[in-house]
């Protein structure tokens, strides 16, 4: 048989428990990080001008691009917090459009308590799985969802969305875009810069709502507005943050190109296209990788094991098998990670 990449020949999920208790497996590591990045000062976003709690905006009085930047979408992603901060520290107005910061969850990062950090990553409830029109129109209320429906005007009105994140585990920085091709040109203009990741990633949602990236402004058909979500490292590292200034200066810098045209005026490479062809959810409470492995690993060959899942052995189904943003420590029915491929061409929708 040829062994193309990208080509599915092996099952992901194979019951076998004779085997997976004769492989190598690093069991359920402890949730222990380092936070090397101290707590920013964000009390100038408590009032500001705009009148919104944590909402900045910059207007150029030139016509140009409605663009949006947002942070802490997760309360504890914090090194989001410091790059929108030094930002706005600087007042660099863009030349024309208009400028739109925003730190989402405000509410969750106030909880942040270095000794269980993962705690403030929101309040109620995820905030982003809530974009879907049927929850912000719906009738329940949460922390996050009343502050979706206050946030939702300016997201309705952006032509750029840059959301900037970061990871628990450790991960090679990437861009994440929904499945339309206005915003695979905005991951590609970006991924073409310097000091940015290549990689520009096409993934299937999520199961537990619309993320923001997703919200049906940047998913109408026939619509314009273009949206791209940053994974730029681990949560608390400074090297994350610059990660997270080099996307802010390069989108403010190439906005109206990007905006008219879908390309940027210089690129000093080729941006990297993938696709997620599986989400791999831990059915049992025991799901263990066989390694650490590292979000954005390729595994040359098809059929290598990747990881336990009760007595399921769950393996690459093909050559070149990219994996996204592995979660260590999944819990039952949480997403322990995706299986990506490289594609020469963006999808077209
Ligand atoms: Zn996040």
């Amino acid at each position: 048989m040829s062994c193309k990449a990208g080509q599915r020949h092996h099952p992901i999920r194979i019951r076998q428990p004779r085997l997976s208790e004769t492989l190598p497996g690093i069991g359920r590591p402890p949730v222990t990080f380092r936070v090397a990045l101290p707590v920013p000062d964000l009390s100038e976003w408590r009032q500001p001008p705009s009148g919104i709690s944590g909402v900045w905006i910059f207007d150029s009085g030139h016509t140009g691009p409605e663009i949006v930047v947002t942070a802490m979408v997760h309360g504890n992603e914090y090194a989001g917090g410091w790059a929108l901060e030094n930002f706005r520290r600087r007042e660099l107005v863009p030349s024309a459009g208009r400028l739109t910061l925003i730190l989402a969850n405000l509410h969750a990062f106030d909880r942040f308590d270095a000794t269980d950090p993962v705690l403030a990553r929101h309040v109620d409830e995820d905030l982003n799985r809530l974009w879907h029109p049927t929850r912000l129109a719906g009738r329940d209320h949460s922390v996050e969802l009343d502050r979706a429906r206050v946030l939702q005007p300016l997201i309705a009105r952006a032509d750029l969305l840059l959301d900037l994140h970061s990871t628990l585990w450790p991960s090679e920085p990437l861009f994440i875009v929904p499945p339309r091709q206005r915003s695979v040109e905005l991951g590609c203009a970006l991924a073409e810069g310097d000091n940015l990741p290549p990689t520009v990633l096409t993934d299937l949602g999520h199961q537990g709502g619309s993320r923001l990236i997703e919200h049906a402004h940047f998913m109408a058909a026939g619509g314009t507005g273009r949206s791209c979500l940053l994974e730029a490292g681990s949560h608390w590292e400074p090297a994350t943050v610059q990660v997270m200034e080099n996307a802010i200066m390069r989108l403010i810098a190439q906005a109206e190109t990007i905006h008219l045209r879908g390309q940027a005026t210089d690129a000093t490479r080729e941006a990297e296209l993938a696709v997620v062809t599986d989400n791999i959810i831990a059915r049992h409470t025991d799901f263990s990788f066989v390694q650490s492995w590292e979000g954005g690993v390729i595994i040359p060959k098809a059929g290598t094991p990747l990881a336990h899942d009760g007595e399921d052995l769950i393996y690459t189904p093909y050559d070149e098998c990219m994996l996204i943003m592995p979660n260590l420590r999944p819990r039952r029915g949480q997403l322990a990670v995706r299986l990506a491929r490289r594609t020469a061409a963006p999808l077209r929708s």
